[in-house]
């Protein structure tokens, strides 16, 4: 099947950013999280993840960005060449983005990612990986260290059973323990990386009360996501694990303790949609907005400023969520 780039959205474009974070930090009014209020008029969301990598050694079944659509498409290696990947990093630095956050797949596997992490950090913008942990190893993390701000971990569940029932573990068979990630967050730490954890909030941890080992871990951030169906990436699976919105909110009211040892940002589905810059594995932006993968055109064939104009995101959310925050550390 091939897949044709979406036609532009209605909505209004993405303008170029002007100002400074700080600048906009100092106008706004924030909420008890510390997000941003009000700022619908701002259109800049000066945050990109750049999905660079479909492969990954779990198999977690309300996986967001499984991108088989992409390799079933036009990618069939699930990635772009390295030099391809570093043009597309200077576009998205060139263009005006100030955070860049490497995703995947899992990124960790991508044996360029050092490679593109420095060619960021080199281009001035502030660098992060979301990562499932499996593979942070010490010389990866004394590696990349000079270049790498930030690490978000992914943990939804500290009980095995709970992982190996979402398909959170190495080919979905072997979740990481409690004391790896432990280990791994006291070696982060030490090394002085910005250390966040992302929490997929779903029918299977829904009951889980993780405020002792969050507050142990003191993450900077705590992102916790509500499972979204996103059409083409998870529909087959993540009917089971879906969730009402009220129960989100019973899962975060829960957890409000946690804001005495750490930032929480809670993403509701309404917040998550539309709210995020995404480019995929074949360099291409792409939003979530109407509950499916939008994709624009090419970057390194159209350039960053047509590129955008073809996907649809929100500013209003994407500070309604918290996205805007002290991104150096
Ligand atoms: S580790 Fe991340 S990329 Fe891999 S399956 Fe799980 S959610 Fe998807």
């Amino acid at each position: 099947m091939k897949i044709e780039p979406s036609e532009p959205p209605a909505k209004r474009p993405h303008r170029k950013f002007k100002g400074t974070l700080a600048n906009v930090s100092r106008s706004y009014k924030t909420d008890q999280f510390n997000r941003f209020q009000n700022l619908e008029d701002y259109q800049f969301i000066p945050s990109v993840n750049f999905h660079l990598w479909e492969p990954c050694n779990m198999r977690c079944k309300f996986c967001f960005a499984t991108f088989q659509d992409v390799k079933q498409s036009i990618l069939p290696k699930g990635h772009l060449p390295k030099g391809e990947a570093l043009e597309v990093v200077q576009e998205l630095a060139s263009f005006g983005f100030q955070k860049i956050t490497f995703a995947g797949g899992e990124p960790t596997l991508c044996p360029w990612l050092p490679e593109l992490i420095a060619a960021a950090k080199e281009a001035g913008m502030i660098t992060t990986i979301v990562t499932n942990g499996s593979k942070l190893t010490d010389a990866f993390l004394k590696a990349n260290r000079k270049n790498l701000d930030w690490i978000a971990l992914s943990i939804d569940s500290l009980n095995p059973e709970t992982n190996l029932k979402m398909g959170r573990a190495i080919a979905g068979q072997k979740p990481l323990s409690v004391a790896y990630y432990k280990t791994l967050m006291e070696s982060m730490k030490a090394m002085g990386f910005g250390i966040k954890i992302n929490t997929v909030v779903n029918r299977a941890n829904l009951s889980e009360n993780m405020v002792d080992f969050i507050c142990e871990a003191k993450p900077l951030r705590w992102k916790i996501l509500q499972a979204i169906q996103i059409k083409g990436q998870n529909d087959g699976k993540i009917s089971e694990f879906l969730i009402s919105d009220n129960e989100f909110d019973a899962f975060i009211e829960m957890h409000h303790q946690v804001t005495s040892c750490t930032t929480l940002v809670p993403e509701p589905e309404n917040l998550i949609k539309g709210s995020y810059v995404m480019v995929d594995p074949a360099g291409r932006f792409f939003d979530d907005a109407s509950g499916i993968h939008r994709y624009s055109c090419k970057i390194l064939e159209v350039g960053c400023a047509q590129a955008i104009q073809q996907i649809e995101t929100d500013f209003g959310k994407f500070l309604k969520r918290g996205g805007l925050y002290q991104f150096s550390i």
